[in-house]
């Protein structure tokens, strides 16, 4: 027997059959799935911040200690590389974040680059940068992109002010190169797109062929390592630099160099091998286009 029979005659026999405590529980299970619900979904931004934390830098120029979004070790997941070897991650383009901007005197260079400079530079810096700099701060969770590339300006400014080697000026021209390549990854299509692609398009170019004439005037007046890099991976990006500014010739004797080397490793080779490849398509298709 229900607890409710004996109510149809009322019109409400349908309830007959319903469970006492039935209610209750549904009740429970649904406040359970709203708890879940309310969690809310974790912004683009939100999660880029999770991978950064602020490191602390004294600017060797105004003694002032500043935090600086650095990149948290080992937390990014490497997805690969571009034949250029521009690293790519998941979740987060750790590219922004290899900048360092003393917010009070304007004094940037790139992280490995920031506590070392001459008394000479020091002198070129104060006078060049510090002297007409208005202090500005970056203080978002994360860095935007076109932060990210103010702040590659910033410090390609500071390298030509303090007269930089040429490695460390084409090194900083590779990465805004391939920061501006991530910016035309993530181009939101709005009004504006079309507008930026194109500018985008033409500084990303405008960068990298720096980079290249830079690396290949180092190649030949500066020792190794450069930049962190070796003999056989400036050579190996030189190559595809080559290839992508169309200097055949340069890119075909850095190949040959590689792949028969004794001391270059196999995963290097195997890479110069893919752009071997390249460059004889690249070769085809020019020789065609000429005929
Ligand atoms: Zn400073």
């Amino acid at each position: 027997m229900s607890l409710l029979s004996g109510l149809e005659a009322l019109g409400l026999g349908n309830l007959e059959s319903a469970k006492l405590y039935e209610e209750e529980k549904d009740e429970a299970a649904l406040k359970k799935e709203v708890v879940v619900e309310e969690e809310p979904e974790k912004s683009e931004t939100e999660k880029e911040a999770e991978f950064l934390f602020g490191k602390t830098y004294t600017c060797p120029i105004c003694d002032s200690t500043f935090k600086t979004k650095t990149v948290r070790a080992g937390k990014a997941k490497m997805l690969g590389s571009d034949p250029d070897l521009r690293p790519r991650y998941e979740g987060i383009d750790v590219l922004k974040y290899d900048t360092v901007v003393c917010p009070g005197c304007g004094y940037s260079a790139l992280s490995r680059y920031y506590k070392f400079m001459t008394s000479v530079q020091a002198r070129f810096i104060k006078e060049g940068i510090c002297m007409n700099y208005r202090p500005h701060s970056y203080d978002g969770d994360i860095y935007t992109y076109d932060e990210a590339l103010e702040r590659y300006k910033l410090v390609l400014a500071n390298a030509v002010v303090k007269r930089a080697k040429p490695s460390e000026k084409a090194y900083i021209c590779l990465k805004t190169g391939w920061l501006l390549r991530g910016m035309l990854e993530n181009l939101e299509m709005d009004r504006s797109y079309v507008k930026k692609k194109l500018t985008y398009t033409r500084e990303e170019e405008e960068f990298l062929r720096s980079a290249y004439d830079g690396f290949l005037t180092a190649r030949s007046t500066e020792p190794f390592p450069m930049c962190g890099m070796d003999e056989a991976t400036i050579d190996y990006l030189l190559a595809a630099l080559a290839i992508r500014f169309n200097d055949y010739e340069v890119a075909g004797r850095l190949i040959s160099e590689l792949i028969s080397s004794k001391t270059v490793n196999s995963r290097t080779k195997e890479k110069t091998r893919l752009l071997k490849e390249e460059l004889e398509k690249e070769m085809k298709q020019s020789k065609k286009q000429n005929q």
